[in-house]
């Protein structure tokens, strides 16, 4: 195997909290490899990934990743159904698959390598 093959550390999945690591080793300067077994980040693009607007800020995030906003939330059992709304967006509905997309180009940016259709199956020691 080549030198550029070889790893520090490898993240297995490329969600949120997999590319947020990759990001924190990367940018301390560990040699990392992020997995991800989907080819492409739309193959599971499961999450409604509504958030508070303080994410945006908190996890330095680009407009391009919000699908929506919302000001207004309602919860509905079986038998009560209570709206709080607000006159000011309070939160962002986030395009899972474009925010996955740009966390792993972060990996990148910092020096990490992403590798997509890889599925971890077991290592050795
Ligand atoms: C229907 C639905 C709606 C949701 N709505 C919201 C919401 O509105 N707001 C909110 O905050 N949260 C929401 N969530 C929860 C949110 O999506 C999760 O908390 C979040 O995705 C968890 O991130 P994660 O990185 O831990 O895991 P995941 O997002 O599950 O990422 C894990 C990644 O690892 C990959 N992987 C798994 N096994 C392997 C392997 N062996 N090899 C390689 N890759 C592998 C997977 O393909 C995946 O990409 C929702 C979840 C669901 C299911």
């Amino acid at each position: 195997m080549n030198s550029e093959n070889h790893f520090n550390i490898v993240v297995i999945g490329a969600g949120p909290a997999g590319c947020q690591c990759a990001i924190s080793l990367a940018k301390l300067g560990y040699k990392i490899l992020l997995v991800e077994q989907h080819e492409i980040f739309q193959k599971n693009d499961f999450s409604s990934a509504a958030t508070p607007l303080e994410t945006l800020d908190k996890f330095d995030l680009p407009e391009t990743v919000v699908g929506s906003y919302w000001q207004k939330i309602s919860i509905v059992t079986t038998n009560v159904h209570q709206t709080w709304a607000s006159p000011k967006i309070l939160g962002a509905v986030l395009n899972f698959a474009k925010l996955r997309a740009f966390l792993a180009g972060e990996v990148e940016t910092y020096g990490g390598r992403v590798w997509m259709g890889c599925r971890y199956t077991r290592h050795f020691q």
